[in-house]
């Protein structure tokens, strides 16, 4: 039984000490909770027993550990791990692009961000399916930071929540149920737990993604792809975007629309001209998965005693998701530390600084992202538009670097370009460059 059983009143207060934490999901969004619930309960001086609960073998390759991904983490994210006194385990690491080419139907550009750094690559899992062992994942290296830092791990599903008098009770395949005083959902988009909760809590409106993993030479990767990832239009209209992220031996080729297959894909790499040289001729496709991406917000992620973190309540519009993850898990775990954990806490301080956070900074996403995806799906006007963004660059000018980099590719908030997008001289110039060719 937990610590507030009988206790009712005390869920306007701080998280008890010794309370019990069930987090539901030990991917990115919950080993980063517990990192900073741990971190925050030590410098106050508390302490809490958080169990992390997962269905997943984050070191095995194949469905079994993967959390479906292309796997790109900027230095942002990096250097919030180092926030959290945590060394950034290299091992993980599988490859280090400078940046990202940005490809248009025959004119690509090289785009980098001096500030922003290079972009790591790693797997989510042990690799794709019959990949050499020894592959460390990032969930991995994440949720063994938080077990070394007094988080306990339960490996198995969670197949129902119940609320009780004073918290959740879990139950699980074996018949098993455990108890805990305030429940973290950090269960992402790609599971059907989401719609079976006790509470008012709706899921974000997602899309369907395909990825597929192909073998790779490192020549090819070095040689060909220059170690970066590639962002590529699509020329059918399944697939919005399409993405090449290199990994170890290994391409991740994503596509990103609302409803994409497997098939949609192997359409693009038979009549997509951009895409077909950035690929192995021939190669073979190892894996594949359709996982969701979130494109909306949830309703209600929090109720009395409970929060919901990650993918399944809001992140960043199709991008930079991971670090998404950490930033509503450090939301969360501060509010739940200093301020309470009845509903109307985490209201006012989970719920509303996220939504701050996040949703009208995707609202200029949205705008950008159509705006400039339109630009580059069009033959002819997207290399129009890739000619004049090397010519500014070869000028010395950057503003349509940042703007591509903050579009498709890197770690910054939407927000932080919009007004230099719609800066009515640089749309001039724009113009005139486009109707230059
Ligand atoms: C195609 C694609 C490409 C992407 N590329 C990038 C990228 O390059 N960079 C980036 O930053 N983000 C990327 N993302 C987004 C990123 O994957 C997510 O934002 C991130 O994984 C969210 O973390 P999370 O912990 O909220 O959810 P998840 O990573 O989905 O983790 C949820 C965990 O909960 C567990 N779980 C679910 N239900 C249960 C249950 N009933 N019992 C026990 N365990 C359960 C799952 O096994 C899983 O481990 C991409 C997403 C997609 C779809």
């Amino acid at each position: 039984m937990g610590i507030l059983a009988g206790r009712r009143e005390s869920s306007d207060a701080p998280l008890p000490d010794g309370a019990s934490v069930g987090v539901i999901g030990a991917g990115p969004a919950g080993s980063f909770f517990a990192l900073h619930l741990l971190s925050l309960l030590r410098e106050a001086g508390r302490t809490a027993r958080i169990t992390l609960i997962d269905r997943k073998t984050f070191s095995h390759s194949g469905p079994s550990g993967c959390n479906m991904c292309a796997g790109a983490i900027g230095q942002g994210m990096v250097g919030k791990i180092a926030g959290l006194s945590l060394p950034f385990d290299r091992g993980v690491i599988s490859r280090i692009a400078d940046g990202y080419e940005i490809h248009g139907r025959d004119v690509s550009v090289t785009i980098r961000h001096p500030e922003k750094g290079d972009i790591y690559t790693v797997f989510r899992g042990g690799g794709p399916v019959r990949s050499p062992t020894g592959v460390k994942s990032f969930d991995q290296f994440l949720l063994d930071a938080a077990i070394e830092k007094g988080a306990e791990f339960l490996h198995t599903r969670v197949e129902s929540v119940e609320k009780t008098a004073a918290g959740y009770r879990l139950s699980f395949p074996d018949g098993l149920k455990r108890d805990f005083d305030f429940l973290v959902g950090a269960f992402g988009v790609n599971t059907s737990l989401s719609r079976k909760l006790p509470f008012a809590y709706r899921p974000p409106r997602t899309w369907h993604t395909v990825q597929a993993e192909i073998p790779a030479g490192n020549e090819f990767i070095e040689q060909r792809l220059r170690n970066r990832i590639h962002i590529i239009p699509a020329t059918g209209a399944a697939i919005r975007f399409l993405a090449i992220t290199p990994k170890n031996d290994f391409l991740t080729l994503t596509g990103v629309g609302e409803h994409v297959k497997i098939a949609d894909l192997g359409a693009e790499r038979a009549r997509n001209r951009a895409l077909a040289p950035l690929l192995p001729p021939g190669a073979e496709v190892l894996c594949h998965c359709h996982p969701q991406v979130p494109i909306g917000i949830a309703i209600r992620p929090y109720a009395d005693r409970m929060a919901i973190i990650g993918d399944a309540f809001i992140s960043r519009h199709l991008k930079n998701g991971i670090e998404s993850s950490h930033d509503t898990a450090g939301v969360l775990a501060s509010a739940i530390t200093t301020k309470g954990i009845s509903e109307t806490v985490l209201r006012d301080h989970f719920y509303r600084p996220c939504v701050r956070l996040f949703r009208y900074d995707n609202v200029w996403g949205r705008v950008l992202f159509g705006i400039y995806e339109s630009v580059l799906r069009k033959g002819r006007l997207s290399d129009a538009y890739l000619r004049s963004v090397k010519r500014e660059l070869a000028e010395g000018e950057t503003a349509q670097e940042r703007i591509l980099w903050a579009v498709f590719a890197g770690d910054s908030p939407y927000r932080e370009i919009a007004r230099e997008a719609f800066d009515l001289r640089l749309l001039w110039k724009m113009a005139q460059n486009l109707l230059g060719g």
